[in-house]
């Protein structure tokens, strides 16, 4: 079995590390990827530091699920891909295919899944899979994406996972041009939720804690720009909103952003932290609100992700860091200090 190049942890407590790693000989339907960009999303770091209980982690624990590289060599049964395409690979590398929510293109509710790290590994390479922080990646050519030839490749990795997390949710709701749209959270996610609202044409505003993301969150595409820490400002927007995206990573009150909905508005959760969150039942009746949540978005909505952002010219504001910067990254990460994606330059691992 060859070996690949990784960054992996080995426990919740250590930082990431060179290690080796197999990776399978592509079976029929794979793609076999040399990795060249891996954006870092805090979901690594939920994942890495075993930060949910839904989902434990097992070590070794190889994040990356933002992945866009070159094709190496594909199966012989392979014919959407060859040697030398630019791909890319999100967070799902295997659905099961048949089922009601495949058949539907929802293959990320596909109880047969496998998530691009920290899955069971039902090819027996490893216990687990492993992702992204790796020099290659073999994967079933169902779930490799194409990428617009137009865009630079560290700004699309992000898009993989940051974009259509925020793609979809927008998409669902229906036609936001016009609409009042708020997102909560100005980093990797929401970031990509300011570009989007604004190419449908919302009226977009950002709610963050961080006052000096203020003017570059109006050069993103904000129309407005609310500190959620002064209660006077979110005060005068009481009620106004159509629909608002919750990228946030760690615990906060959103009863403050319910509030903020008009009747009938959506307020949809994207982000991910571990512990149940309060939500006052009288927030939700006085409006007929709804309080929804959004994972990712199936292959066939990833690639017209993809192809909305080619044609728009969309990517992602990145600060490419080398791999041996990665647990650094992961600390202003938590800082909310990065504008607004790390992504990895995974030329950096052949030295290592
Ligand atoms: P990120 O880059 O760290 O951004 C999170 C942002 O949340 C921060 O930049 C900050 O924005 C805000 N924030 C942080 N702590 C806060 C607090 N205590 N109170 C209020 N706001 C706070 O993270 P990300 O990569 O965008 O991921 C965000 C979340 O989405 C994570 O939990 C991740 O696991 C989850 N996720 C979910 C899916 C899905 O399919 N649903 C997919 C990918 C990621 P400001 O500085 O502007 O306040
Ligand atoms: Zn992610």
């Amino acid at each position: 079995m060859p070996n690949a190049k990784a960054y992996s942890a080995t426990s919740d407590t250590s930082p990431l590390a060179f290690a080796q790693i197999p990776r399978r000989e592509p079976t029929e339907r794979d793609v076999e990827i040399e990795i060249l960009f891996c954006g870092v999303c805090h979901s690594d770091l939920h994942q890495v530091r075993n930060e949910w209980s839904a989902m434990p982690t097992t070590y070794p624990c190889v994040p990356g699920h933002e992945i866009v590289g070159r094709v190496t060599q594909v199966g012989s049964g392979v014919s959407k891909y060859k040697r030398g395409d630019i791909v890319g690979v999100g967070c799902l590398v295997d659905s099961d295919q048949t089922c009601p929510q495949c058949q539907a293109n929802l293959e990320q509710f596909c109880p047969h899944s496998t998530f691009t790290y920290n899955s069971p590994d039902k090819h027996g390479t490893a216990p687990v899979t492993y992702g992204g922080y790796s020099s290659s990646i073999v994967v079933d050519q169902h779930f490799v994406l194409s990428v617009p030839g137009n865009l630079s490749l560290a700004g699309v990795a992000p898009l993989l996972c940051a974009g259509i997390t925020t793609y979809s949710p927008m998409r669902r709701w229906g036609d936001l041009k016009g609409k009042k749209v708020g997102v909560i959270g100005l980093g990797g996610l929401g970031h990509m939720g300011v570009k989007f609202s604004h190419a449908f044409g919302a009226h977009t505003t950002v709610l963050t804690t961080s006052p000096n993301k203020k003017d570059s969150a109006l050069s993103l595409g904000a129309d407005e720009v609310i500190l959620s820490s002064d209660a006077n400002e979110m005060q005068k927007h009481t009620g106004s909103f159509d629909f608002i995206l919750d990228t946030v990573s760690a615990d906060h009150d959103i009863n403050a952003y319910l509030n903020l909905l008009k009747i009938d508005g959506t307020l949809t959760l994207v982000g991910a932290p571990d512990k149940p969150m309060p939500v006052s039942a009288f927030g939700l009746l006085f409006g007929r609100k709804k309080l929804a949540g959004s994972l990712i978005g199936g292959i066939a909505e990833t690639q017209e992700m993809l192809d909305f952002c080619g044609t728009h010219n969309i990517t992602s504001d990145v600060e490419v860091i080398p791999i041996q910067q990665v647990n650094e990254a992961y600390e202003r990460l938590l800082k909310s200090d990065v504008k607004y994606r790390f992504s990895i330059d995974m030329a950096s691992l052949k030295s290592a």
